[in-house]
């Protein structure tokens, strides 16, 4: 029996390696494709397992020595690199799903070209519908295909949704871990170090993401995520605190009623939920919810003065037309002088702010005015990151 086509972009990062462990222990998926920047000994030791077509390294050196590596082991796969040739592996003929798990909005132009030659596209990438949501979304919808998120809180409340009526919503309530930082003082905020902010309470991930977890801006992002995926108006979107990461996010519903869907913290089941859907999967490798065992699930509201990242957040997206793409890509740019320890923690959200209130904002963007604007925004924001 043949597989279901898959391409992934990003193979090698936090969810990449996952969704590859997926499908190496289900033994049931084609891999077609495969993505890196330029970790080409994983990706080496990727191709030699699963036998892609074609891969891409996006760094063309790194492209050219795998390319050498592989002629000499006799390999058939061929490698291209480059940005452009992210779009090359995610339109290849014979892919049927594509799964977006760079990082980044350098994810957006290939699930565009992905969308173009009719692939489904499982949704790691949220920075691609931040940027450009509603292009994203236009186009699956003309083009009859689904994107599936692998994101959580959006594959939990994909599940609730299931057999319901959208006029029926009420409200989707994402729920957030609050990071390492939930308990931190005003004061003592000022102090973290990078360190402190790369430790997550719940979750192993790509460095990115896991600071915005720490500033609360990747639940921002999510209620952006969650506004194109679900098409629902802002004000039905809210946002509540629990640490456990037991509930992965609920949908209220008009008659009262709340559906939440709830499993231990493992990214292998909304991965493996995008692969599948919408069968599901048996899978003995994910760790089963022992309630009794866990005994207490908390909610809090989340400290919006102290994580200005998820208010701004909501008003990018109340602003609207390319103000989410400035947010992001500022917040791009501050996150990386964080990583690189140019900016303290407490001046990212800063910087994000003082780079939104400078940006002239463009109602009903083109694709070309979101790439000019995101370029605009990167240049502003790292100005402002060498001034600190
Ligand atoms: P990682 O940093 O772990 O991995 C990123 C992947 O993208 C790697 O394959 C990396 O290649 C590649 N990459 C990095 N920069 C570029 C670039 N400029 N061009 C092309 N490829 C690039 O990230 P995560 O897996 O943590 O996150 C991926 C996406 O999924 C993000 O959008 C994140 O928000 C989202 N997400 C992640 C979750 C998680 O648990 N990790 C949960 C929910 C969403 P290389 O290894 O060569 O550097
Ligand atoms: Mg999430």
């Amino acid at each position: 029996m043949q597989g279901k086509k898959v391409v992934i972009l990003g193979s090698t990062g936090s969810i990449g390696t996952q969704t590859l462990d997926v499908i190496r222990k289900n033994q049931d998926i084609d891999v077609l494709g495969l993505t890196a920047h330029s970790n080409i000994d994983l990706l080496e030791s990727q191709i030699k397992e699963f036998f892609p077509e074609i891969v891409c390294v996006v760094e063309e050196d790194k492209a050219i020595e795998l390319n050498n590596r592989l002629r000499g082991i006799g390999s058939r796969t061929q490698v291209v690199s480059g940005e452009k040739g992210l779009e090359i592996v995610a339109s290849l003929d014979q892919a049927e799903l594509v799964v977006t798990a760079v990082v980044g909005m350098i994810g957006l132009l290939p699930t565009l070209a992905a969308l173009r030659k009719g692939k489904h596209i499982a949704l790691a990438n949220k920075e691609t519908l931040v940027t450009a949501g509603t292009i994203v979304m236009d186009l699956a919808k003309t083009n009859n295909l689904s994107i599936i998120p692998v994101d959580s809180e959006h594959s939990a409340i994909f599940q609730c949704l299931q057999g319901n009526n959208h006029d029926d919503v009420s409200k989707l309530i994402l729920t957030a871990s609050g990071g390492p930082f939930r308990e931190y003082s005003k004061e003592q905020l000022k102090h973290v170090t990078l360190e402190q902010a790369l430790k997550h309470p719940n979750w192993v991930m790509g460095h990115k993401i896991t600071i915005d977890s720490a500033t609360l801006m990747n639940k921002g992002l999510e209620v952006i995520e969650a506004r194109h995926l679900f098409d629902i108006e802002h004000r039905q979107i809210e946002v509540i605190v629990h640490k456990e990461s037991i509930i992965h996010s609920m949908v209220e519903y008009v008659d009262g009623s709340t559906i939440a869907q709830l499993g231990c913290p493992d990214m292998r089941h909304p991965i493996a939920y995008a692969l599948y859907y919408p069968d599901r999967k048996e899978s003995s490798y994910i760790k089963k919810l022992d309630l009794t065992h866990i005994r207490t699930l908390s909610f809090e509201a989340p400290r919006k003065d102290l994580f200005p990242c998820l208010q701004l957040a909501y008003d990018a997206l109340i602003a609207g037309g390319t103000m989410p793409a400035v947010l992001n890509a500022a917040n791009e740019v501050v996150v990386e002088g964080f990583l690189k320890k140019q900016v303290s923690f407490i001046e990212i959200p800063k910087i994000i702010h003082k780079v939104m209130n400078d940006h002239i904002c463009i109602n009903r963007p083109t694709l070309s005015d979101i790439l000019e604007c995101d370029r605009w925004a990167r240049e502003y924001s790292r100005k402002k990151v060498l001034k600190c």
